[in-house]
């Protein structure tokens, strides 16, 4: 198969860096890489390799399958399974040794059975809704689901969760109304637990802005992949300054000169007011660099930006480069994400490019587009 004109490039040596930048921040608190969505784009598998080396405590993934993957891929440390918790799951939990966060109890006796004839004890932790009011259990009925664990055979609660809603509003007290009923929530049943168990709630925005909240474990996801949780602001200090792990590029494969007066693209949303040089590029929305980008994002050609002009289509997207200094010709690398000589185009510029959020342009394009790995 021809190698595709778009390519990904994924840099172990930047998530080594911010993994070791999050360590430091995180102090005595271990760190679970979140590598959920396929390690956002950055493939789960070879970013949970790097940060297996590097000291990771766990990876927490959505469902049980891509525990699975994990496992079939050689990797061995606690696979945390945080959504999805459904009957017909149990098995692979059990056979894969992955551990599911719970929100009820409900699923828990069949669990115990299953976890009995197998002749296994299964580490369970449970999810508190604290505040985020999405997925978990009313901090009230945390003390019976403990005790349930605890009469259940083959279950063993191995710790507590919940996750914070605006962690990345560094200026919001909401981080620290939910680590409180967290805590107290905790507090009230702490004769209840058992030895070890573990308390955990911080996620990226948490360790950064709230560090205080990263209790015997961080959760991280975005930091890792080198963007900033509260979308770029610069960070505290130098030594946490995070590198972008993730490099979007393609080729130019035509150079036209079009006279002023040109209608480009489909619904001639741009029309040309000087006689105007285009690259033509085979990317587009198909491959995650979204419709919303016409007539907003730029590119880097030549070290130099160049304004995307015209609508983006499924695969086709044209920029403007008559203002480009030297020759652009068929074949050259043209840089949609990350840095090509001086410049630089950030995932947080893409996302507000596109209205979204860092989280999404990385899913986008690092899972529509092949990846290749780099020192
Ligand atoms: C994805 C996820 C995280 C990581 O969030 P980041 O903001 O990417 O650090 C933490 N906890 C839970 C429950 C998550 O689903």
């Amino acid at each position: 198969m021809a190698p595709s004109l778009n390519r990904i490039e994924i840099s172990r040596s930047a998530l080594r860096h911010n993994f070791r930048v999050c360590r430091r921040k995180a102090g005595r608190s271990w760190i679970m890489p979140m590598i959920k969505a396929d390690g956002y784009g950055h493939g789960m598998v070879e970013c949970a390799r790097v940060f297996a080396e590097e000291g990771a405590a766990a990876f927490g993934v959505a469902e049980a399958r891509e525990g699975v993957r994990l496992r079939r891929s050689g990797i061995e440390l606690p696979v945390y399974v945080l959504v999805g918790m459904v009957p017909e799951v149990i098995p692979v939990i059990l056979v894969h040794r992955l551990t599911p966060v719970i929100v009820d109890g409900e699923i828990l006796p069949e669990m115990s059975r299953q976890a009995v004839a197998a002749g296994v004890e299964t580490e369970l932790h449970i999810k508190v809704d604290a505040g985020m009011g999405r997925q978990g259990c009313h901090p009230s009925e945390l003390l019976s689901l403990v005790r349930q664990v605890r009469e259940l055979p083959g279950l063993r609660l191995d710790g507590i969760m919940a996750h914070f809603p605006m962690a990345d509003e560094a200026a919001s007290d909401n981080t620290w109304e939910v680590f409180a009923r967290f805590t107290e929530a905790i507090t009230g049943i702490a004769h209840e637990l058992p030895p070890g168990c573990r308390l955990h709630i911080a996620n990226s925005g948490g360790l950064f802005h709230f560090s205080r909240t990263s209790l015997d474990m961080a959760r991280l996801g975005i930091a890792l992949y080198g963007c900033s949780p509260d979308g770029g602001r610069p960070p505290a200090s130098d030594d946490e300054i995070l590198r972008p792990v993730m490099r979007f590029s393609t080729r130019v494969i035509q150079v036209r000169t079009v006279p002023a007066g040109t209608g480009l693209g489909y619904g001639q949303t741009f029309i040309t007011d000087r006689l105007t040089r285009l690259a033509v590029l085979p990317v587009g929305y198909e491959d995650g660099y979204l419709r919303r980008l016409s007539n907003r994002a730029a590119v880097l050609v030549n070290g130099r930006r160049a304004p995307v002009v015209g609508r983006v289509s499924m695969n086709l997207t044209l920029a403007d480069v008559t203002d480009i200094p030297g020759e652009v010709r068929r074949g050259d690398e043209v840089v949609l994400l990350g840095r090509q000589g001086d410049e630089m185009i950030g995932a947080d510029e893409i996302a507000a490019w596109m209205e979204t959020i860092s989280y999404e342009v990385l899913c986008l394009f690092g899972n529509l587009n092949d990846r290749f790995y780099v020192d």
